[in-house]
């Protein structure tokens, strides 16, 4: 088998850390499989890579940045190379631009747009096990860029899909794809498997286990992902093709992102192409704007719009927020960034009545207040004060029974 290891940033912590990374890989290929080893950044280095950048500039070059942060995946994959080569097999590390990862040019996010890989599949068939140093990629222009927080997930199925590998197995610090967050609710169960569709909402709704866009990819092109832990040898959890089995369990997750901010223009005048106005330029930033809700004036004449916008964006939309609504002739533009989204997942709610409501009522019986709401056909989002954000989740995972035995 060809198996595409993903290593996170608590498994490759420190050097000891990355000895058992190394043991593993041993094993795997001694199993005879090749192996293809991604590795993130150690655990932290990331955000002091960015708080080394905000100490010397208020608004750090995002080019800058990118090469800034793309050292610290390049340092593990070097080491973790050594020390499988200590084990006894033939390694060699590569940058995502020596791996060919070709991305388009958004630096900090940047998507992935094709890998060429002729050089790792060489040294692959030479008998190389490859390190290939995640969340980094380069531009037709040679400048290197990011893939977004938790981008090495990413990497790594990408990377997968373009080799044809058989598995995708992403190690982390925890045993698989829970219930909610192990972390945050003790109770929390292992699930077996999940659906990408259900892994993608609970990504996407702030389950950082995943990077949403691997997910999305991983479906797009049918990789088989396998989450587990890097400190022991229990089964993890399978992300894959819906089954029928799946459908009978109406809440299968509980997430939670706090990561938000809510940008409120008041007193638009209501006519056809503002909201068309005031989206398109957020959009421009490569914002991704969340919910939205318009509230028209009883006479009709002036809307409220609100939306979310991740926290880490907030600063940039507030301010083009700003310079629009001054062009629309609106009256007023205020940022609130105390808040959380907190969302219940399953596909069994296409089938099942009634979810919403049991989750407002539950949010309400704890006195937690509902600032807005978000639906689709597998998920129900609310927005709420950020302080009562644990309290939420752990009485929602207790309300839908997530628990107790499948
Ligand atoms: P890595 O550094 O390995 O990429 P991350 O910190 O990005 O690891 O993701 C793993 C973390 O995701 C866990 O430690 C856990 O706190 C968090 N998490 C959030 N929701 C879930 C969930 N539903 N199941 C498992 N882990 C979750
Ligand atoms: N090191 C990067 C981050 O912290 C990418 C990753 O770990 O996946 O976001
Ligand atoms: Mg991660």
């Amino acid at each position: 088998m060809l198996i595409v290891q993903k290593y996170g940033g608590t498994s490759v912590a420190n050097v000891e850390r990355i000895k058992a990374v190394a043991d593993r890989v041993s094993r795997t290929a001694q199993q005879g499989n090749r192996v293809v080893v991604v590795v993130s950044a150690m655990s932290g280095e990331t955000d002091k890579l960015i708080g080394l950048a905000h100490q010397v500039s208020s608004t750090p070059n995002e080019r800058e940045m990118d090469l800034l942060l793309s050292s610290g995946e390049r340092v593990t994959s070097a080491l973790t190379a050594m020390a499988i080569e200590e084990k006894g097999h033939k390694a060699m590390a590569l940058t995502g631009r020596q791996m060919g990862i070709i991305t388009d040019t958004v630096h900090t996010k940047a998507k992935i747009e094709k890998i060429t890989g002729e050089r790792a599949k060489r040294a692959l068939d030479e008998g190389y096990v490859l390190v290939i140093a995640g969340f980094q990629g380069i531009t037709e222009g040679e400048d290197v860029t990011t893939l977004g927080r938790g981008g090495s997930d990413l990497s790594a199925v990408a990377i997968a899909s373009a080799l044809g590998a058989d598995l995708c197995e992403i190690y982390t610090d925890v045993d698989g794809v829970y219930t909610t967050d192990p972390n945050i609710v003790p109770g929390a169960r292992k699930l077996q498997k999940i659906s990408f569709e259900e892994m993608l909402e609970l990504a996407s709704l702030g389950a950082k286990v995943l990077q949403t866009r691997s997910v999305e990819f991983a479906m797009k092109y049918g990789v088989p992902i396998v989450v587990r832990s890097s400190f022991n040898d229990n089964p993890g959890t399978l992300v894959t093709k819906e089954d029928e089995e799946m459908e009978k369990v109406v809440v299968s997750g509980v997430a939670y992102d706090k990561n938000q901010a809510k940008i409120t223009v008041t007193g638009v005048p209501d006519k056809p192409g503002i909201a068309a106005k005031m989206f398109k330029g957020i959009a421009d930033a490569s914002i991704i704007v969340d919910m939205i809700v318009q509230n028209v004036s009883s006479d009709g004449r002036f809307a409220d719009i609100s939306f979310t916008v991740p926290r880490t964006d907030s600063k940039k939309a507030l301010q083009l927020t700003e310079e629009i609504a001054r062009e629309l002739g609106a009256t007023g533009v205020t940022l609130r960034d105390d808040i959380a989204k907190i969302s219940i997942v399953g596909v069994g709610m296409r089938t099942h009545s009634g979810v919403a409501a049991q989750m407002f009522e539950t949010l309400a019986r704890h006195g937690i207040n509902i600032i807005m709401i978000s639906t689709s056909e597998i998920k129900v989002s609310c927005i709420i004060e950020l302080k009562y954000t644990e309290l939420a989740v752990r009485v929602l995972h207790d309300t839908f029974g997530l628990a107790e035995a499948e």
